[in-house]
């Protein structure tokens, strides 16, 4: 199976409690995001922008579990900003657990080992010697570190801490090869270090997802690529979605001056061609999502937005219509249901409700749509790419030249702010804002799709600088 059958059965059961109930609208996956701090400064953050007064505020705990319980989602996506910053993320997880829900925990990936160095120092035992000898041997721990965990204390094992279990995915962030990724989450080293969390995080026994955004310059063979290459890592499956901006300047630039979308923004046909190989994808790899979704990826159907199923709860409360466009916050999820006109969004029958919608083919808006699909012909398909068998492993995915950046000598950013400083003096990009600690409250986070304009131009840049 694609998904463990518990993990199944607990969603098939939520979409035939409300189906038989008739339920109009129920949430199929809480993106909850606990806060929106980052120790990363991605030039595409959506966050950034929209919310950059609230960076210190961090919603609590008894809030977040309540916002769980209210919509009572079966799956929980712990987003943010990086979650591995909150404080209570250990006990928010148990706490999700203890109300039955599937967890997963966005990050970027950079705090991933120290997490699970608490978890091994808090269970540890002689028994744990063979894993840690084979992490130590592979250089995912240091020698220091393995015998920190030995010896840990009385504080060290009363701590709560993030065990592996089936019910929770890491879910990593990863946008392409290193050199790719580097260049988007602005900082060399950061791919190496998701890959050794990967790793560490296999050898413990912790389910291990990716989540992939593509942007209008992401190359489709590279995607492909870094399928192979972790999937022979054994990763257990993948999230991938288009990155979309609806900056609604960009579209002004189109009516007033004329020019052609696609030179600024992934357009549902750019989407399309981007996607074309979904299908095949699905089955070399273990890609999440359902075959309906996929279909629609691909441009061989239509659907209808279905935002209400993965509703975003933060700081300011249930943001609405989705998580990448807010037209307000409210304090209850029924509220949000029962005030929001949500006729007036998404794209039917080719013809945008709202022209935010017109390009916007992401998951968050889609996916559950093929999910919740009543025809018989999607079940099917749906229930079969589920139960169907797993794809195994890439065998030769370790021939994937994946460390291809700063590994390499091949790192970006000096080229980079080189182009920055030389081309872009008054641009405002994230490279100016550096600096590896916790970014300031100028600035926030929020994996995930938003306004990329200022990649799309640094890029060019940067191409423009290797020409010369
Ligand atoms: S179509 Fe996209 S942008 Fe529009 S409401 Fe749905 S998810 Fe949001
Ligand atoms: S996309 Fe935003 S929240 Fe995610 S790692 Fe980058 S800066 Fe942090």
């Amino acid at each position: 199976m694609r998904f463990p059958l518990a993990l199944t059965v607990k969603i098939a059961r939520h979409i035939i409690k409300h189906k038989l109930a008739r339920t109009p609208k129920f949430a199929m996956v809480l993106q909850l995001e606990p806060l929106h701090t980052c120790n990363l400064t991605c030039t595409g953050c959506g966050r950034i922008r929209e919310y950059s007064t609230s960076l210190k505020d961090m919603v609590p705990l008894e809030q977040c579990l309540g916002a769980a319980a209210e919509c009572d989602a079966p799956m929980v996506s712990i987003c943010g900003g990086e979650p591995l910053i909150y404080p209570k993320i250990e006990e928010l997880i148990q706490g999700l657990r203890d109300q039955g829900r599937i967890i997963y925990v966005c990050t970027n990936g950079v705090f991933m080992r120290k997490k699970m160095r608490d978890y091994m120092a808090a269970h540890y035992s002689p028994e744990m010697e063979t894993k840690l000898a084979q992490l130590v041997k592979d250089e995912l721990v240091s020698e220091k570190e393995a015998e920190q965990i030995r010896k840990s204390d009385e504080a060290a094992k009363k701590k709560v801490v993030i065990k592996p279990t089936k019910w929770m995915y890491w879910n990593v962030h990863v946008d392409g090869l290193e050199y790719t990724h580097d260049l988007i989450v602005e900082r060399e080293g950061v791919f190496k270090e998701c890959i050794a969390a990967i790793k560490m995080a296999k050898v413990l026994g912790y389910q291990v997802a990716t989540n992939t955004t593509v942007y209008k310059e992401t190359e489709v063979q590279e995607i492909e690529d870094m399928f192979k290459f972790l999937s022979h890592l054994n990763v257990d499956g993948h999230t991938i979605s288009p990155g979309y901006d609806y900056d609604a300047a960009k579209k002004d630039m189109v009516a007033r001056r004329g020019f052609d979308p696609k030179e600024f923004f992934l357009t549902r046909e750019l989407t399309r061609q981007k996607f074309k190989d979904i299908e095949k994808w699905g089955e070399m790899f273990t890609i999440f999502g359902t075959p309906v979704y996929q279909e629609f990826l691909a441009g061989k159907r239509e659907l209808t937005c279905t935002a209400w199923a993965i509703p975003t709860y933060n700081v300011k409360g249930w943001k609405a219509p989705c998580y990448l466009m807010t037209d307000g916050h409210y304090p209850k999820y029924q509220e949000m249901l029962g005030t929001v006109n949500w006729e007036k969004y998404g794209v039917v029958d080719g013809v945008a409700r709202d022209p935010r919608c017109e390009n916007c083919m992401v998951h968050c808006g889609y996916d559950p749509s093929g999910a919740l699909s009543n025809k018989p012909r999607d079940t099917w398909i749906n229930m079969k790419y589920n139960f169907g068998s797993k794809p195994a492993p890439y065998a030769e995915g370790y021939k994937v030249k994946a460390f291809n950046g700063v590994s390499i000598g091949k790192g970006h950013l000096a080229e980079a702010k080189a182009a920055v400083n030389k081309e872009m003096s008054g641009a405002k990009s994230a490279f100016a804002r550096g600096g590896n600690d916790i970014v300031p409250d100028t600035a926030g986070g929020g994996c995930g799709t938003g306004d990329s304009s200022q990649r799309d131009d640094l890029l060019k840049k940067i191409e423009a600088a290797k020409d010369k």
